[in-house]
């Protein structure tokens, strides 16, 4: 079947074409001879990408196959057509086989130590296993390996990193060494030295950066995922604590009250970001429009946002976009989101692998 679509097709930063094709679930921008079934008429953007979503996971941990299938369509029918599952306790593998569903590149479990992290979602190991650990999620997972770098330590009353940095980094390099990247979430100052110095290759929320921090990961062209959506729950979560933990409470509320300007911090020092909804504990699924409207009220260009949900994600996934021959994997907006991103929100059409879902 032949597809047609009237473009703008935005293929990346600076290459927009008039129209494109889709031929055989393939993009083609070379007309084809047989005539197309279909007229798809918008903007086009290539499928837009979640990098930090938790398919299989609530609040209560796994879930159940259908359930866990029922949250990666509903991340599709918001656009998000490639998810990097960001952790999860379940195992989602059959999803991989399932046409209507999205792509997801797995980070395997997550893992973090006991008490240290979200009870039932994580791998909890001793620190001198790290590196083994991360060894073994690397093989399981699709390139990609996710750490708990810091949280709550209930003795100290305050988020504090759980391994110590030679550890993290021969962690990072037994990962890296077994093929897979490694991401952490990171919500405190003090995880973000031992981070950058020991190879990481992706930085979840990164809320405790201080400038120093923005500039060397602009350097080492390392990524932010700003998670806009979580941290606006920072206010409940140090209220939540107050009582009991009042130095985690009085760190906690800062950054929730300068998160936009952060986000806006880190994209001007240059660091690359990448959109993130963190959906699957605490936050519904098919929540990327939502969150790339907060980064655009945080002051970042509605293109760049565009960008960093789709094209950009794309590249630094080493996943396809809509260069020529590529699945067709794609969003149409009646108007575009370059210009208004809440455009993104009212997808009008959604094709992927080559057909209209
Ligand atoms: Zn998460």
């Amino acid at each position: 079947m032949v597809l047609h679509l009237t473009g703008p097709v935005v293929v990346g930063d600076d290459d927009v074409r008039e129209q494109a094709w889709v031929v055989d679930g393939r993009i083609t921008y070379a007309a084809p001879s047989e005539a197309p079934k279909r007229t798809l008429d918008g903007t086009v953007v290539p499928g837009l990408v979640d990098v930090h979503c938790h398919v299989g996971l609530d609040s209560g941990g796994a879930v159940d196959p259908e359930l866990a299938l029922k949250q990666a369509l509903v991340d599709r029918d918001a656009g998000t057509l490639l998810i990097r599952d960001a952790g999860s306790p379940t195992d989602t593998r059959f999803i991989d086989a399932l046409p209507t569903a999205p792509r997801l590149i797995r980070a395997g479990r997550f893992i973090a130590r006991p008490m240290r992290y979200l009870r039932h979602y994580a791998r909890e190991i001793e620190v001198a296993d790290l590196p083994r650990v991360m060894a073994e999620e690397a093989r399981a997972g699709d390139g990609w390996v996710k750490i708990i770098a810091d949280w709550i330590d209930r003795e100290v009353g305050d988020l504090t990193p759980l391994w110590p940095a030679d550890v993290l980094a021969e962690g990072i390099a037994a990962a890296h060494e077994a093929g897979a990247r490694v991401t952490a979430h990171a919500f405190a100052t003090e995880s973000i030295d031992a981070l950058l110095d020991g190879g990481i290759d992706c930085i979840e929320h990164g809320t405790g950066m201080t400038a120093e921090h923005m500039a060397e990961a602009a350097r080492r062209a390392v990524p932010v995922v700003p998670t806009l959506l979580q941290v606006a729950n920072f206010e409940g979560y140090a209220a939540q604590g107050e009582a009991r933990f009042p130095a985690y409470a009085a760190r906690m509320r800062p950054m929730h009250e300068r998160r936009f300007a952060h986000a806006l911090a880190l994209h001007e020092a240059g660091v690359p970001l990448l959109i993130g909804t963190d959906a699957g504990g605490t936050i519904g699924h098919g929540a990327l429009p939502a969150e790339a409207a907060h980064l655009v009220a945080a002051g970042i260009p509605a293109a760049d946002v565009v960008a960093m949900a789709s094209w950009r994600a794309r590249e630094f996934l080493r996943a396809p976009g809509l260069e020529e021959g590529a699945p067709a994997d794609l969003v149409v907006y009646g108007e575009d989101p370059r210009a208004d991103i809440g455009a993104l929100a009212t997808p009008r059409h959604i094709v992927l692998r080559g057909a209209v879902v």
